[in-house]
């Protein structure tokens, strides 16, 4: 098994990757002079950085939800060098704006994964496979139990639901940044055209994908509205508002959750789900190791999720691979 260098110019650490001739962290969960960022979410994308590297749609991210940031936009495919390292975005599929980042030093080619899926999302750009001698991946859904349904199956369930009761209305569960916006559009593609109704916390991540090309159709803030224009209603709210008093002005609501964890009976019952749908903005147990096998790195180093689990199975396909202890790495509602 060859041995790659990369670990005497790329360090992991507890709150994030130092790549050390770079001088950058890759997203820190502290506060740095100098980031690189993979994409929007919190666990990713902290505030308070000197400078950030990202692509243009995280910097609008992240400028949304923390106010003016220092930035350099770095778009897919551009690459720039930083003391002798070679830095380049690419696609990761995740959400709008989620990169991979490929780090080239030293004659290697490592690349840091982000958070990442495989399967086809009308609200970003598709994952791209790029060659590597170390792979950097995430394992939040790194166990054999972990396989997605097709999306069209989960919305199929919603688009049932909401039909069934015509006199309530179906209130879906969903991240504000990435699963939202994903429900919607894949409920236009289902050729769903009413108003859909979404909670105030969604309204300006919603223009944001709008005004970057991911048409959403007709949104309708849900807040304000009498019981009865509800009826009949598909609601998209954060997985925080399902069970607050927020919810309580819906007229007789389905709770559903769109979530990879709702693979898991015991957590939609903890949220009071009734109607849980397994739709997530990671790869599942599949597109990982179907991953691992395309790329064939020297090394895998696994940053969180299931880290044991995949680790095991890197072992079993004669791939070299370790477990990086990375804090602050897991979201549950970002599922
Ligand atoms: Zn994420
Ligand atoms: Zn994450």
């Amino acid at each position: 098994m060859p041995r790659t260098a990369a670990q005497h110019w790329i360090e992991p650490h507890p709150h994030g990757i130092f790549v050390r001739p770079a001088d950058m962290w890759i997203d820190p969960s502290q506060a740095v002079e100098r980031a690189l960022v993979t994409h929007g979410h919190a666990d990713h994308a902290r505030s308070g950085h000197g400078t950030v590297w990202a692509t243009p749609e995280t910097l609008a991210i992240m400028a949304l939800r923390y106010g003016t940031e220092m930035g350099t936009p770095v778009p897919y495919g551009d690459g720039f060098e930083a003391n002798g390292v070679k830095i380049s975005f690419h696609p990761a599929g995740h959400v709008l704006g989620s990169a991979q980042i490929l780090l080239e030093h030293a004659g290697e080619r490592v690349i840091v994964t982000g958070d990442y899926k495989r399967r086809h999302d009308p609200t970003c750009a598709a994952f791209e496979p790029v060659a590597c001698d170390v792979l950097i991946t995430e394992a939040t859904f790194g166990l054999p139990v972990f396989n997605h349904p097709p999306i069209e199956d989960e919305i199929r369930k919603l688009l049932d639901a909401r039909d069934a009761h015509l006199d309530g209305c179906v209130v879906v569960g969903a991240y504000a940044l990435g699963k939202a916006q994903r429900v919607i559009a894949e409920l236009r593609r289902a050729g769903y055209d009413a108003p859909v109704y979404i909670h105030g916390a969604m309204q300006k991540m919603c223009d944001l994908y709008e005004a970057h090309g991911v048409p959403l159709g007709e949104l309708i803030p849900a807040t304000g509205l009498a019981k009865g224009e509800l009826r009949g209603g598909i609601v998209v709210a954060p997985p925080s508002a399902l069970n607050d008093r927020w919810a309580r002005r819906l007229p007789e609501p389905v709770t559903a959750m769109a979530s990879g964890w709702m693979r898991v009976r015991q957590r939609a019952r903890q949220r009071n789900v009734e109607l849980p749908l397994v739709i997530s903005d990671h790869a599942d147990w599949n597109e990982l190791t179907e991953t691992l096998l395309e790329l064939r790195p020297s090394e895998t180093w696994i940053t969180h999720g299931r880290t044991d689990a995949l680790g095991r199975w890197c072992e079993l396909h004669q791939l070299k691979a370790h477990a990086l202890d990375l804090v602050g790495r897991e979201d549950e509602d970002e599922g």
